[in-house]
């Protein structure tokens, strides 16, 4: 279940499923965007933003990870030294990804403790990944192209490979995402989203032209084998008060954001 909380005075979303475990995650709202975007009045207020997420969280700027995304299925593998590129390991002294940021980059994962991973939206769909067991943190951008080319299992798969997550043991948050009240697209998109889930689900997944985004990255989790997922029903072009909306705001809008850090030593 997702409730609003409130953050260093800022709204925000939370999830029941992670109560108690030992990581800070939530979507963030219009109250604290981590991307001005096409907002250059707002530029100022988030470099503000992310110091005032650092300081929530009590770590280092440089602690904060936010890649450059461009709907790409691009995961990369946040270690502190090195990042992995297409299976070799690239030196990355120190970690100042905020700096020198993952260029390319929809999908984040580490086991690193107090390092936090970002990803900015506008309607497309965040989500966050938490393997209580393996305490390893992801995060990925999952837009209609993101979500064509399955980036979560994806993202799901690169937790196994490099940190040996079970899927039945990681909870999965799936954030504030345009609905399929407001979400409506063209046949050749249709046809591509509907393409990655099972046939069955597609009279939930489909009202006409209009597609649940959210709900269609739901059944590509649990078809990987994730069970414990929590959807969020908010609609972001609907909630004009809580979000920002790409399609509402014809392009012109800045980001709120999904936020994820395992805590401990
Ligand atoms: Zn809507």
């Amino acid at each position: 279940m997702f409730r609003l909380e409130n953050f260093m005075g800022k709204r925000i979303l939370t999830s029941s499923f992670l109560d108690g475990e030992a990581v800070r995650a939530f979507f963030t709202t219009r109250d604290l965007p981590l991307k001005a975007g096409e907002r250059d009045d707002l530029i100022e207020e988030v470099e503000n933003n992310k110091k005032l997420l650092c300081d929530g969280f009590n770590i280092p700027l440089s602690n904060l990870i936010i890649p450059i995304q461009t709907h790409s299925d691009n995961i990369k593998i946040v270690n502190g030294k090195r990042e992995t590129v297409n299976g070799n390991e690239q030196n990355l002294s120190p970690l100042t990804s905020h700096f020198s940021p993952f260029e390319n980059t929809d999908a984040l994962v580490t086991n690193e403790k107090n390092v936090a991973l970002a990803l900015n939206f506008a309607d497309c769909v965040p989500i966050i990944f938490f393997d209580p067991i393996k305490k390893v943190t992801a995060i990925a951008h999952a837009g209609w192209r993101g979500t064509v080319a399955k980036i979560a299992p994806k993202t799901v798969e690169k937790m196994i490979q490099n940190f040996s997550s079970k899927p039945n043991d990681i909870i999965a948050l799936i954030g504030p995402a345009i609905g399929k009240c407001c979400f409506e697209v063209q046949d050749e998109v249709k046809t591509k989203l509907l393409d990655t889930v099972e046939e069955s689900y597609h009279a939930q997944i489909c009202d006409g032209n209009n597609l649940d985004l959210k709900l269609i990255n739901k059944f590509q989790l649990l078809a990987d084998g994730v069970e414990k997922i929590d959807l969020c029903e908010y609609c972001t072009f609907c909630q004009s008060e809580l979000f920002f909306s790409y399609r509402r705001e014809n392009g012109k809008t800045a980001r709120h954001s999904a936020v994820v850090m395992a805590r401990g030593q």
